[in-house]
């Protein structure tokens, strides 16, 4: 074998299989589910790696879903896709856009809507399920094809390892999956080693006395608390990182009494943090913790504020070696003219915990979803940033070449290790 993937029929989906996984994606991006609810969307998941002939596993860690085929000696390749939606009213307008409502974590209802893209990328893995499953003769070797739920809460793949995943399971060789991107649709990004920063989201509830708002000397005032908490917290970054290193600390949620003339008893925060080293993270929790308890002394608080995590997500790390082997295949199928390194970005993932849990190497790599034309008139007035990005109410990756390019990364990839080229 001297031929490079690109011109393997694994890497060249048909026009039949193509306008399916169109309809499957319009379908999965009409009807999200919230994290850890995606039950639907694992239900078509399941099905679709059963007609292909897979070994299913359905519910592992909640809604996951993990479709095993085994193809003769060879390694094992684990490839991931992730199936929640988020918590916001969509507004692109898209013939197919989400009209969705739902109950969040919080008890709260809300609409629903695939702005982070992982209904493509649920989409993309069904594709790939089915390329390998209908060739066999390409390679060889043990495919485990991962649904994973919530991962927007950082829940998901903690559910499914607590489940016992890694005991079901075999052993990657390698771990591997990609996210979509306000990239121009056709390009790829890699980096090797930090690729997403870790994030961090605390809840704090600050405690104080209510009162009569005529009557402060009667209160423990939490909102005033709260406001110099908040305050302090922005020296966090300023005054206790160094200037070569980079953390962001942001209060995102504020919330404390109702009525002007009643001085409330307690205040709410919520606070996420990014970091890109685990000695930043630290300290910046650690300068947190310190200041949230400090302020709530200063004030004359009688109890101790409450502090729970609201989510924990890793550093996502790429292995050197592996992410070496994924760019070459990404290369050999599209040209290195369209891949190309990335700087680390502020989002977080926590994909990365599967690698951990089975000690194997892990590579994250990203497949840009706006429509090129688009991106290089945004580009030509310097306005790469007013582009629709991940999580915003009118993000939606363009579904071609988005779905196709997606579709042939990942084949190619996973083909470095089960069929590598000679
Ligand atoms: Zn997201
Ligand atoms: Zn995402």
């Amino acid at each position: 074998m001297t031929s490079s993937t690109g011109e393997s029929p694994l890497t060249t989906p048909s026009d039949a299989l193509l306008e399916r996984l169109r309809d499957i994606y319009r379908d999965l991006h009409a009807n999200p589910e919230l994290s850890m609810q995606e039950a639907r969307t694992a239900g078509i998941a399941a099905s679709w790696l059963r007609d292909l002939g897979f070994e299913v596993t359905e519910q592992l860690g909640g809604t996951g879903v993990v479709g095993l085929i085994r193809n003769g000696d060879g390694p094992t390749v684990l490839l991931r896709a992730d199936m929640d939606g988020l918590p916001l009213r969509e507004t692109t307008g898209l013939p197919y856009a989400s009209a969705k409502e739902g109950v969040d974590r919080f008890g709260q209802d809300t609409f629903i809507a695939h702005a982070c893209g992982h209904d493509m990328h649920v989409t993309w893995l069904m594709g790939v399920a089915h390329q390998l499953a209908s060739h066999p003769e390409g390679w060889s070797g043990t495919l485990l094809c991962v649904f994973q739920p919530g991962e927007e809460t950082g829940q998901g793949a903690r559910a499914m390892i607590e489940d016992g995943m890694v005991k079901r399971f075999p052993r990657p060789d390698v771990t591997l999956a990609q996210h979509v991107m306000p990239l121009p649709a056709g390009h790829l990004g890699w980096r090797t080693g930090t690729i997403l920063s870790a994030g961090d989201s605390w809840e704090v509830t600050l405690y104080g006395r209510g009162a009569h708002g005529s009557m402060p000397q009667k209160s423990i005032d939490p909102v005033v608390m709260a406001a110099s908490t908040v305050m302090r917290l922005q020296t966090v970054v300023a005054r206790e990182v160094a200037m070569t290193d980079s953390a962001v600390l942001t209060v995102g949620a504020l919330q404390a009494g109702r009525s002007e003339n009643v001085i409330p008893d307690q205040a709410l925060l919520r606070l996420n943090v990014r970091t890109f080293k685990e000695e930043v993270r630290d300290r910046v929790l650690g300068a947190i913790r310190r200041i949230v308890e400090a302020e709530a002394d200063a004030s004359g608080a009688t109890r101790k504020p409450d502090i729970s995590v609201l989510s924990q997500f890793p550093i996502t790390r790429n292995d050197e070696q592996a992410t070496r082997r994924v760019v070459a295949a990404l290369e050999g199928t599209f040209g290195t003219e369209a891949v190309s390194e990335i700087p680390p970005a502020t989002a977080s993932e926590d994909f990365g915990l599967f690698g951990t849990a089975w000690d194997s190497p892990s590579v994250f790599w990203v497949v840009g979803g706006i429509d090129p034309d688009l991106y290089a008139e945004a580009r030509s007035r310097g306005a790469v940033d007013t582009l629709p990005a991940n999580h915003a109410p009118d993000f939606a990756p363009v579904l071609d070449p988005t779905l196709q390019i997606g579709l042939k990364a990942m084949v190619s990839a996973a083909l470095a290790w089960l069929a590598p080229a000679q």
